[in-house]
Formats: structure tokens, C-alpha cells, sequence
């Protein structure tokens, strides 16, 4: 079972896949491959690396758009599909969507244009459940800045503290509209109150799409 997980920042995606994976693995007995985009492959490390730098500020929204789709592409040829292959289960912290969303509503790509390409960087495997994390922008971000402050991170993954409010709120109406297009395979979480209880919601979407 492949499963991901998108929403914009703060929204408590890593800890909520944190939680899933102890529950998978002790509960479910379930072998569970994490993994996350930008950057799950060897060659996806050193792109994030990249996007994530403001070495890439300069970028057209164009060559931005492929480095995500070679690092999908490569993503999912050499960690996803074998671990799926082998009966695992596949947790991923953002995939194909965000760029639909990110590239798409937040900077004005065509978003029917990159569900094309996505579907040639991923070659048919398409996550079984897609758990999109809401909440309004404006406390994600604010839970973010507290957390990049506690971890340091500021400096390493700075280039998007740069995006204004408004973006955000083109992100996250984006990620809601693509879901409303898409509503068999996303599940749409609450993210707003504390951890337990967005979990509580996170499983329950889990049990109702995992065959036993
Ligand atoms: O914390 P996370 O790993 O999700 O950070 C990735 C960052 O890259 C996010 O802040 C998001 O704004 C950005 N991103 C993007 N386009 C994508 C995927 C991520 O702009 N397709
Ligand atoms: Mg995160």
C-alpha cells in the first residue's frame, strides 16, 4: 500500500507520519519504507538540496518543474515500486501533488498540464490513499517558523520563509480544489487540533482503505 501525504507547511505532516509508522509496524505488523519528496532517492538528496537553497531563487518555474519531476521519476524507480514490490508499505511526506499544487495553483503552471507529467515521472504508480493535512495558513506558517527556530533550520531551508501569506492561501485553496478533483484517493484531515486527535483521523482513513 502506497500512502502519501501533502498539505502546506506546518500543518504537523512528519509528525503525523511518525505516529502512522508506529502503528503500522506495531500494530499492523506492517514492514513500512519511509520516505519524502524532494529528496527520498540519492540523486533526489542532492536536488533538494538544490530547490530547497537559494541557489535555485533564480530558476524559471519551468526548469524548477522538471528538477521535482527527475527527482520523482527517479524516486520512484529506485525506492518506491521496489519497496512496494516487496510488500511494503510506502509512507511519503509530499509527492506528486504538491507539484500540481505548488507549480500549479501557487505559480501559475497549467495544473491539468502537470498531472501529464507527473503521470510520465511516476509510471502508473499513483498512491493508493492520499491524506491531505488542512489547516488555515496562516497558524501552519506560524507553527513552522517556531519549529525551523527550535531546529535551526532557518538557514538551510530558508528560501521559502520568503513566501507571503497570500501564496499560501493560493497553496492551500489549490490542494483543497485538486482533492475535490480527486476524492477517491485523498482523505482530507483537519489539522488543527493537537496531535492525538488529528492521528485519531489519520488511522481511521488508514483501516477504511488498507486491505487486512
Ligand atoms: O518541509 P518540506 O520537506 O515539505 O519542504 C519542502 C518545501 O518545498 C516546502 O516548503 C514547499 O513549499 C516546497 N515545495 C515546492 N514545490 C514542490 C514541493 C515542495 O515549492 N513540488
Ligand atoms: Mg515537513
Amino acid at each position: 500500500m502506497f500512502i502519501t501525504f501533502e498539505g502546506i507547511e506546518g500543518t504537523g505532516k512528519t509528525t503525523q507520519i511518525k505516529r502512522l509508522v508506529a502503528w503500522l509496524t506495531s500494530e499492523r505488523g506492517r514492514t513500512v519504507t519511509v520516505t519524502r519528496e524532494p529528496g527520498g532517492s540519492r540523486l533526489g538528496t542532492e536536488l533538494r538540496r538544490i530547490l530547497l537553497s537559494m541557489e535555485s531563487r533564480d530558476l524559471t518555474g519551468t526548469s524548477e518543474l522538471f528538477l521535482y519531476l527527475a527527482d520523482r521519476a527517479q524516486h520512484v524507480a529506485t525506492v518506491i515500486r521496489p519497496a512496494l514490490d516487496e510488500g511494503k508499505v510506502v509512507v511519503c511526506d509530499r509527492f506528486a501533488d504538491s507539484t500540481v499544487v505548488y507549480q500549479g495553483y501557487g505559480r501559475g503552471l497549467d495544473p491539468r498540464l502537470l498531472h501529464t507529467f507527473n503521470d510520465v515521472a511516476v509510471g502508473g504508480t499513483w498512491p493508493d490513499l492520499t491524506i491531505l493535512m488542512d489547516i488555515e495558513p496562516a497558524l501552519g506558517l506560524n507553527r513552522a517558523l517556531t519549529r525551523n527556530v527550535r531546529e535551526n533550520k532557518a538557514q538551510a531551508e530558508g528560501r521559502f520563509e520568503a513566501e507571503d501569506l497570500e501564496f499560501h492561501n493560493r497553496v492551500r485553496e489549490g490542494y483543497l480544489t485538486w482533492a475535490a478533483l480527486h476524492s477517491q484517493r485523498f482523505a482530507i484531515v483537519d489539522a488543527t487540533p493537537g496531535p492525538d486527535e488529528v492521528f485519531a483521523a489519520v488511522r481511521a482513513a488508514v483501516e477504511e482503505r488498507m486491505p487486512q
